[in-house]
């Protein structure tokens, strides 16, 4: 059923709180319309926006990150973005990044970053489960986006599916 994208970034930041704290990194919320809902599933909604806000952090571990969060809603889409201030991803890396098992190779003197690289990948799948898109934009040192695209009718869609298939109320039955 529909929730709010908002309470569902909340409980990613709890997830998160200890990284957040320990690295200071300043949180910027930008959603305007606090009760703003997505049709589909909260559980894999939370997965998807884990899975970014946790990269922006673990790929930028020094202090004082700015990572950004937001959402918008138009008359054509709902669109969820998740930005930071970090080192960013090269432009030839970039094609690469939702692929499965892929990472970034870093220099020999960075210390190393754990990770599968599956990540990404799974949170492109659960996207597109949802009619959405997902796409990456990196200025390295600057800016590095994601950006989170659900047309209107593909929530639409969703939503008229999960109604046909939610069990008949009790009260309604003989
Ligand atoms: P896992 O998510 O399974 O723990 P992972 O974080 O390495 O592993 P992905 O989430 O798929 O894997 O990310 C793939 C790669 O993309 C990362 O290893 C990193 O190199 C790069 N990357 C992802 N997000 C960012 C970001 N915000 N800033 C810089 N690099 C990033
Ligand atoms: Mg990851």
């Amino acid at each position: 059923k529909p929730f709010r994208i908002r309470s569902c970034v909340s409980d990613v930041l709890e997830r998160l709180e200890s990284v957040i704290q320990g690295q200071q990194a300043v949180i910027k919320i930008d959603m305007p319309d606090v009760d703003l809902t997505l049709a589909g599933d909260r559980f894999y909604w939370t997965q998807v926006l884990f899975n970014l806000i946790e990269n922006a952090l673990k790929q930028n571990p020094r202090k004082g990150l700015t990572v950004s969060i937001g959402c918008h809603r138009d008359e054509q889409l709902t669109r969820i973005w998740v930005a930071d201030d970090g080192v960013g991803i090269p432009s030839a890396d970039l094609p690469h990044i939702f692929r499965r098992f892929y990472r970034v190779e870093k220099h020999h003197s960075q210390e190393e970053i754990k990770g599968t690289g599956l990540g990404l990948s799974i949170v492109k799948r659960a996207i597109e489960a949802h009619g959405g898109t997902i796409n990456v934009s990196s200025i390295p040192g600057q800016e590095t986006r994601f950006t989170i695209e659900v047309p209107r009718d593909a929530e639409a869609k969703l939503q008229a599916e999960a109604d046909a298939n939610a069990l008949p109320e009790l009260s309604k039955m003989d």
